[in-house]
């Protein structure tokens, strides 16, 4: 078995890169990759894990997108991180980030909700911020009954103290990825998109874009979810994918490469992705 998405704590999960290859070796998995949200600033601490690790460690990348109104997140597989460019456009996207957050802290602010920064940075990890942490301050600070609650009513897409940020689009993330040499991927597609979305319709498109495939496994999918995702790949000539989306306490539930207890990357998925890079 396999897991190609998870995160740490240098986005929103609670993991060290280094505890994340720990349990993937304890379970025996053949490849772990680690995906975190807009960042690269875990891979240095996770690759190093590699040499004597039977696991094989993927360097990847889980970039937000807008697409259709939505939110959309492409994940970036087998990563050079040589790749200076790479480095550099995540790190611009990062100051975004940080304006988008002094922008969300003001509206939070003025909507009478006196949250101070060091609070809300206190419950992220090691390097990036994001409205994962705002919530669990908000819950903290008893602004919110939950984090879920949190963002049901403050924080999540238009709500009153929601500041998006997330302009990068598909082709810039596809091509960044391929330009370092990976494999672009849509994350979650049934998890992504209003009810009834038209995802054969979409996926065309996105294909177009320099996306190779979709995950058609994942810890939340339903089998009829899996079943479609499967077959829309097999019909598109799309690569398939999938992972446990691994975000430690944030994500209670979900563990390394089995996600709810029955998730199963098979490990031919990763041998596909490979003869999808510099295709
Ligand atoms: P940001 O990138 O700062 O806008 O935050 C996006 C992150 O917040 C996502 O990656 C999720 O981890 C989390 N998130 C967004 N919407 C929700 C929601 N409705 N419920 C729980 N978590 C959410
Ligand atoms: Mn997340
Ligand atoms: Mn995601
Ligand atoms: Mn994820």
């Amino acid at each position: 078995m396999i897991d190609l998405h998870c995160h740490s704590r240098f986005s929103d999960g609670t993991d060290a890169p280094e505890d994340l290859v720990k349990a993937a070796q304890e379970l025996g998995l053949k490849a772990l990759a680690l995906t975190d949200h807009d960042t690269l600033a875990g891979l240095p601490d996770f690759m190093g894990c590699q040499p004597g690790c039977a696991t094989r460690l993927i360097p990847g990348i889980e970039l937000s997108c807008r697409f259709l109104d939505m939110e959309l997140h492409i994940l970036g597989l087998f990563l050079d991180l040589r790749d200076e460019r790479l480095h550099e456009r995540v790190r611009d996207l990062g100051l975004r980030r940080e304006e988008r957050n002094r922008r969300m802290m003001e509206r939070l602010g003025a909507l009478g909700i006196p949250l101070g920064w060091e609070e809300v940075k206190s419950h992220a990890g090691a390097d990036l911020v994001s409205r994962a942490h705002f919530a669990k301050a908000l819950h903290r600070r008893g602004f919110a009954g939950s984090p879920q609650d949190a963002f049901k009513r403050i924080i999540g897409d238009g709500c009153p103290g929601h500041v998006p940020f997330e302009d990068l689009q598909p082709e810039d993330a596809c091509r960044w990825i391929r330009e370092a040499g990976g494999v672009a991927l849509v994350a979650h597609p049934g998890r992504s998109a209003r009810r009834n979305f038209r995802w054969d319709q979409a996926m065309a498109d996105l294909k177009a874009m320099g996306v190779c495939g979709f995950e058609t496994y994942y810890a939340d999918y339903s089998p009829i979810e899996e079943r479609y995702f499967l077959g829309l790949a097999a019909e598109l000539g799309m690569a398939r994918s999938g992972g446990s989306d691994y975000h430690g306490d944030t994500k209670p539930g979900i563990r390394i490469g089995v996600g709810r207890g029955n998730l199963q990357v098979p490990d031919e998925v990763l041998d596909e992705l490979e003869g999808w890079r510099n295709a």
